[in-house]
């Protein structure tokens, strides 16, 4: 693992220093035209294309299966994963819920001043769907941590979408969780043309209200292009994954190099960052990652205290926070960015990635900063519902009027004034 020593001198220095670190990992070139032209295609052509595609990208050029996988297949697939796959998966699904739950808020309704009552409603999209990236390894925990989420927050129909391999067929692990998450629909078909079938629709995929999910470059930037084209909503734009990791004095520094090593068998693209102000901690995880192969790029952080450390932590705005050792439940509370936390040295990110409930579908690239983690909320709206009682316009009307004619919107004032109730008086005709 190739890891860099930095100092960090003052809390001053944090920004400079996290987009220092972000640029660790170079940016992948932009695919931004060849995906335009991808969509496109799948647009005019729907169906033909998708197979076209599938075949040249993803099944080596090898007829895939068709499009929509069978419920037949479905159950098939589940009655054939391994027990205790299937006992960990029951477990995360569970526990995915619960938490994708407390992100349902209730309705709420206000009465007020002038007799008007607003009501906040929340309600899910009807049709939703989670693409789950097949093309280096399957992900049956990505398709729950999407659809259980989905599910919970009430989505009628919940798609699910994955590339198959050169076998023509998706991963078994990837359809076995699909089926026992709950999935409506699960499709054969990845990359951005699945993004471009999902949100065109096609003879084969009704088109959806909602594209969550991790993937490739290819997949983000198309849900990128589609979502800025007015057409579905998204959960954001997912770059590398990464992790920082606090050590205060005392952390045991064996946990923090198994969790960094853990964030690097991600991929070559994976960031890793170690900070505390413990300079014989870091020099231990120094020594000890040089020597193992996994391929991550990161930064080993030596600040003067814990203060300086969170500094830099909540100004990289991290995917994945540790804090460990005797200070981390009192630095807890003073986080305020990063995808998600995790508080004490039992706390490894590798629960997060499976089963304790918390999403692994998190911001990435800093993101952190103003996005969350997939939540029931993705998949909701408000809506504001709105009750105006005769003296409620009566009150409320000349306020409006005013603002509507200093706008120069006489019609809008005039809308406002007919509501008005006169005594005898009635409306002026048409
Ligand atoms: P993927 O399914 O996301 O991407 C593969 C698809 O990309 C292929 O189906 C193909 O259609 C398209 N593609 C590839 N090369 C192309 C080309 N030259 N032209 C056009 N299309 C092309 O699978 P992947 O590639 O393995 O990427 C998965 C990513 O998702 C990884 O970076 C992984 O780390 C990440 N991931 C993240 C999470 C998370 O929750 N954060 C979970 C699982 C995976």
């Amino acid at each position: 693992m190739r890891l860099e020593r930095r100092t960090l001198a003052s809390a001053q220095g944090a920004a400079a220093l996290a987009a220092e670190l972000r640029a660790l990992v170079p940016a992948g070139a932009s695919v931004a035209e060849p995906v335009a032209a991808i969509l496109a295609d799948v647009r005019e052509r729907g169906d033909a294309a998708v197979v076209e595609l599938t075949r040249r990208h993803d099944t080596g050029g090898a007829e895939p299966k068709p499009l929509r996988v069978d419920f037949d297949e479905l159950e098939a697939a589940l009655a054939g994963l391994d027990p205790q796959v299937r006992a960990g998966l029951e477990v995360a699904a569970q526990n995915i819920g619960v938490v994708a739950a407390l992100g349902v808020d209730d309705e709420r309704e206000a009465t007020l001043g002038h007799g008007q009552t607003v009501r906040l409603r929340e309600v899910p999209v009807r049709r939703a769907a989670v693409y789950v990236p097949g093309g280096r390894a399957p992900y049956p925990s990505t398709v729950l941590m999407g659809v259980v989420t989905a599910v919970a927050a009430g989505v009628e129909e919940v798609v699910l979408c994955a590339p198959p391999g050169h076998d023509g067929d998706v991963h078994p692990a990837i359809l076995a969780a699909a089926e026992l998450a709950g999935a409506s629909e699960v499709f054969r078909m990845g990359g951005a043309q699945a993004v471009a079938a999902l949100a065109f629709g096609t003879e084969t995929v009704a088109p959806v209200d909602v594209i969550v999910g991790p993937g490739s470059l290819w997949v983000q930037e198309a849900k990128r292009q589609v979502s800025a084209a007015g057409l579905v909503g998204i959960d954001g734009f997912a770059g590398p994954s990464d992790v920082l990791v606090v050590l205060d004095h005392g952390a045991d520094v064996r946990l923090a190099a198994l969790d960094l090593r853990a964030q690097a068998e991600h991929g070559a693209d994976s960031l890793v960052i170690a900070v505390s102000p413990d300079a014989t901690a870091l020099d231990a995880l120094s020594d000890g990652l040089a020597r193992v192969d996994e391929p991550g790029a990161g930064a080993l952080v030596q600040t003067a205290d814990l203060d300086d450390a969170l500094a830099l932590a909540n100004a990289f705005a991290p995917e994945h926070l540790e804090l460990i050792g005797p200070g981390a439940e009192a630095l807890a509370p003073r986080v305020r960015n990063a995808g998600c936390l995790f508080v004490g040295s039992t706390g490894a990110t590798a629960f997060g990635d499976y089963v304790a409930g918390s999403n692994h579908t998190l911001p990435t690239d800093g993101a952190a900063r103003f996005a969350s983690g997939l939540s029931a909320r993705h998949f909701r709206r408000r809506m504001a519902e709105v009750r105006i009682p005769d003296a409620a316009a009566a009150t409320l009307a000349p306020a409006g009027v005013a603002i509507a004619r200093a706008e120069g919107f006489e019609i809008h004032a005039q809308s406002m004034e007919a509501r008005v109730p006169r005594q005898g008086a009635r409306n002026p005709p048409l």
